[in-house]
């Protein structure tokens, strides 16, 4: 099949291009600018004997131009870009509008080219957010984040739920006959593939560094992005997947927890690697000044976990461990020298 893949320069897209072609898929991936096209041919290439089955193409999420060139001859679209900032912007609207515009466009324009099947990365944000008091222990997929209750819930999670629910309205009214799956992944870790790889294992590449002297009292799920695109292609495969959202998480892991992961992972780098747990009252403060603070605020004392029971049926195995995760994450950003 040939599969279009967005936002081609991702953590997770980078990952998902090197499987589908390795499975012998041919792959249009877009970036925002070709001139970055060089650069990322030459990092997958490194991954993939089949790079020449890749070619890449200019189109944004906030422009119509270059969507319906990029659709043509697609037989299935794994939308995966959205902004992904590490701290919220002053205005919502910057991030929203991208992230639910941008998946609106990017399956109008599959419909209009004849392009029916659609496999959507949403995120947990989806799911576990908004809950206030009333979190249950574990959610599911058929949970949605009430992104009315802002004191729980960030702008990137709202980007992220407003845009799911945006791409099943659409589906589910004038986009009738796209065939939508959507894929929800908790914290993403494992390996990387280039230097520039940031989101998600930034946490990993800090502590490495020593660039966290306390840790906050916060934790999150954790699942390896080969697991994640596992997912992706599962879904492509098993018509059974279609009208259907999963939730992709392994272990709740805190802050401390990961600390001493990598301890005992890096010896080497042991000495810098804090375990010194931050008061609360000290993360509040320092939010003040700083945006991933803030963003930690609202998971003080949280335990937000979704269940992978329906994806583990789906790919008939367990997911990888977080530990084996957030230990490939260390390998491949030392290997890359990102630390
Ligand atoms: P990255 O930031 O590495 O990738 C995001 C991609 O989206 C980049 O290729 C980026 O392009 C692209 N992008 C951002 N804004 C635009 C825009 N306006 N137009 C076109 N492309 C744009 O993040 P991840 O790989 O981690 O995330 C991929 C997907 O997975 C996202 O949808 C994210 O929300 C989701 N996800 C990630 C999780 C994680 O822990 N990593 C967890 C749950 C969901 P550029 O390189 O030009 O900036």
């Amino acid at each position: 099949q040939t599969v279009l893949v967005t936002g081609a320069s991702g953590f997770i897209a980078q990952q998902l291009i090197i499987d589908l072609l390795e499975q012998g898929h041919k792959v249009r991936g877009t970036i925002r600018s070709l001139s970055k096209a060089d650069t990322l041919k030459k990092t997958l290439a490194e991954h993939s004997n089949h790079i020449d089955n890749l070619e890449l193409v200019e189109a944004d999420l906030e422009s119509d131009k270059g969507w319906p060139e990029a659709m043509q001859g697609i037989d299935v679209v794994q939308h995966l870009a959205s902004p992904f900032p590490m701290a919220s912007p002053k205005n919502p609207d910057d991030l929203i509008r991208p992230a639910r515009e941008g998946s609106l466009r990017v399956l109008r324009a599959a419909k209009a080219a004849g392009v029916n099947r659609v496999i959507l990365t949403s995120s947990f944000a989806s799911v576990g957010y908004g809950w206030g008091d009333a979190l249950p222990e574990m959610t599911t997929e058929k949970d949605w984040t009430n992104t009315d209750n802002a004191k729980d819930c960030t702008t990137y999670v709202a980007s992220k739920t407003l845009a799911e629910k945006a791409a099943w309205d659409y589906v589910n009214g004038e986009g009738k006959g796209i065939q939508l799956t959507t894929i929800l992944p908790v914290a993403v870790f494992g390996p990387i593939r280039s230097a520039q790889v940031k989101t998600s294992v930034s946490v990993v590449s800090q502590m490495l560094a020593g660039k966290l002297p306390m840790l906050p009292n916060v934790g999150f799920q954790v699942v390896d992005v080969r697991d994640v695109c596992a997912a992706h292609i599962a879904a492509m495969n098993n018509p059974e997947t279609i009208g259907e959202r999963y939730i992709l998480a392994d272990e709740f892991t805190d802050m401390q927890g990961f600390a001493h992961i990598l301890k005992e992972g890096f010896p080497d780098l042991a000495s810098r690697i804090a375990t010194r747990r931050m008061p609360n009252w000290l993360v509040r403060f320092g939010a003040l000044f700083n945006g991933e603070l803030k963003t930690m605020t609202l998971e003080l004392n949280k335990r937000r976990q979704g269940s992978s029971q329906k994806v583990r049926a789906l790919l008939g195995r367990e997911l990888i461990s977080s530990k084996e995760a957030i230990l490939a994450s260390g390998e491949t950003l030392i290997k890359y020298k990102a630390v």
